[in-house]
């Protein structure tokens, strides 16, 4: 799902690895790259150029964070607008105050309408509910049995017109079944309406007349999300032809793009409440906007660093330690402190270039896995803090106490001490050439 916009966007952002800070051209370029990758997508016209819109001018008034970099600035930015745009909160069913809730179910034919009764009553009755089913779809001549089979694999009561009452008439049908589950104690009516291939006034009619007839809590509309761009125009048709409260995007597991699924909530104004993404009864869950984004960008993990490097990062500190490391001042107990401040926020690996001041670390920690961490900061505790200061002085004998102390290997002090000295040099030259260089990339 969203394979190809999900690739676009990480390239999009590869474009500001590496900055120090967002410039104009910068937000241009990442903002250009954006633009395109939801146009391949196939998301309408008028929420891409919003979108945009909206991406360009929060990135240009971004206030230089000191816990992200530009990219992961912009990442975020980039997330925050999809959850927007795929509508915010999580939209859940109202029910009525007086049973039974009534939802209808709108959408062309094919839509899946009556696999979505299925399951909504299957998902009702899993949360305590008492569900009915309703067949209002007298058009298509297998419905009616298709809605009773779907029911019975639901374990759902299904109210179908018995032969000869009512058939032909589906307001009728809605309308007998409210009763119905007043006097059965049903709390939730489904009503499976009928579709057509193409908007047509007719199906328009009916839908409304069932909706006038039976008064519903929710009136889903039920799309397809396979058939992209033109998704756009039957949801406005049937927002025009019947108005509904909710969507349900269906095959979504179908849908490689996502631009139903992105352009839907602005074009309508309607929230996206429940997704499809198979034929299968438990192939259905509500739609939360958060998580569906966060799906688009691939990228839950570098999410959950954000969030965590913004609320663990310590302004001071970090300044404290890019000084030092200007300073050439920068010690083995600044490092091991970076360390710790680092541990707080969860995996080491994963989080070390996250952390300004760390990231010129990076490729000499690159090759060390956490219980390598875990000796590190064994043998700088086993320091004395003039040796901490001072690494220099750190001769043969001190070497072989501090790794006893430890529990390590001489080669493993030698191998810090080296290493660290490497990194000293480094640091000050990057320092000198120009600055603190920006944080490195964020891939995990
Ligand atoms: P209706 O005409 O709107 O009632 O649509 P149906 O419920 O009969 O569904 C039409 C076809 O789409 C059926 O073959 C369903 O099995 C299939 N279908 C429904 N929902 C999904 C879905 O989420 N994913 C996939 N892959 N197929 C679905």
């Amino acid at each position: 799902m969203f394979d190809s916009l999900q690739d676009r966007l990480q390239s999009a952002f590869k474009t500001l690895r590496g900055k120090g800070k967002l410039s104009e051209a910068d937000i241009d370029e990442v903002a250009r790259e954006i633009r395109v990758a939801l146009l391949d997508a196939d998301v309408a016209v008028p929420v891409v150029r919003a979108f945009i819109g909206n991406v360009k001018e929060r990135a240009r008034g971004a206030e230089v964070s000191q816990a992200l970099n530009p990219a992961q600035q912009v990442i975020k930015i980039v997330n925050e607008e999809l959850v927007s745009i795929l509508g915010g909160e999580t939209r859940r069913l109202q029910f009525a105050k007086n049973p039974p809730t009534v939802i209808m179910l709108a959408g062309l034919q094919g839509a899946g309408k009556t696999t979505l009764a299925g399951k909504l009553g299957r998902w009702l009755k899993a949360q305590g509910n008492s569900p009915m089913l309703v067949a209002a779809d007298l058009q298509r001549p297998n419905a009616v049995n298709q809605l009773q089979v779907v029911g019975g694999q639901a374990g759902v009561t299904v109210f179908a017109p018995e032969p000869g009452n009512g058939v032909g008439n589906p307001v009728q049908v809605a309308r007998d079944a409210i009763a119905e589950a007043k006097r059965t104690l049903h709390d939730v009516v489904i009503v499976d309406t009928a579709g057509r291939l193409g908007i047509d006034a007719e199906l328009m009619k009916q839908a409304s007349d069932i909706r006038d007839a039976v008064n519903p809590d929710e009136v889903l509309f039920v799309i397809d999300a396979m058939i992209g761009q033109d998704a756009v125009t039957t949801a406005e048709a049937f927002a025009e032809g019947v108005d509904f409260t909710g969507v349900v995007l269906s095959k979504l597991d179908g849908d490689a793009r996502g631009g139903a699924a992105l352009s839907i909530r602005s074009i309508t104004g309607r929230p996206i409440m429940f997704a499809s993404t198979g034929e299968k009864l438990d192939d259905f869950d509500v739609f939360h906007p958060d998580r569906m984004a966060s799906r688009i960008l691939d990228m839950g993990d570098v999410l959950t660093l954000i969030e965590q490097a913004e609320k663990a990062f310590d302004a001071d500190q970090a300044q404290a330690a890019a000084e030092k490391v200007a300073g050439g001042t920068f010690t083995l107990e600044d490092f091991l402190q970076q360390m710790e401040a680092l541990a707080k926020m969860g995996s080491m690996t994963k989080l070390l270039g996250m952390m300004p001041g760390m990231g010129q670390f990076k490729d000499q920690l690159a090759n060390f896995d956490e219980r390598d961490m875990d000796k590190i900061k064994a043998i700088i505790r086993s320091m004395t803090p003039a040796e901490r200061e001072n690494p220099k002085i750190i001769d043969g004998s001190r070497r072989a106490r501090i790794s006893k102390g430890s529990g390590t290997q001489v080669s493993d002090v030698n191998q810090l001490v080296t290493r660290f000295f490497e990194a000293s040099k480094m640091m000050q030259k990057m320092a000198k050439g120009g600055g603190m260089p920006g944080m490195p990339g964020m891939g995990p």
